[in-house]
């Protein structure tokens, strides 16, 4: 069988959502973030989409940075102990 009117290099913008967060991170093989780039060139709804993650991973690390997971503990302890009233 032959596929001929169908171009290998062009993948549908299903496989690219489903990629771009592979893509962000670099761990797509060359080859394969080549076609995707290629793609994001051509199509605007997935490049918003592409840059919207690229977005939402800079804030996800930037917040990991200046607050660690034991800051956070001990400001959710001191909420909390202000919300509870304690009985006497
Ligand atoms: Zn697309």
């Amino acid at each position: 069988m032959w596929f001929g009117s169908v171009d290998l290099s062009e993948i549908s913008c299903t496989e690219v959502l489903e990629e771009i967060e592979l893509y962000i991170d670099g761990e797509l093989e060359s080859d394969r973030a080549a076609h995707l780039a290629e793609h994001l060139r051509t199509c605007t709804p997935c490049m918003r989409h592409a840059e919207f993650h690229a977005k939402l991973k800079d804030i996800v690390r930037s917040k990991c940075r200046s607050e660690t997971p034991e800051h956070l503990m001990v400001r959710i302890r001191v909420m909390l102990r202000r919300e509870d009233p304690r009985p006497k």
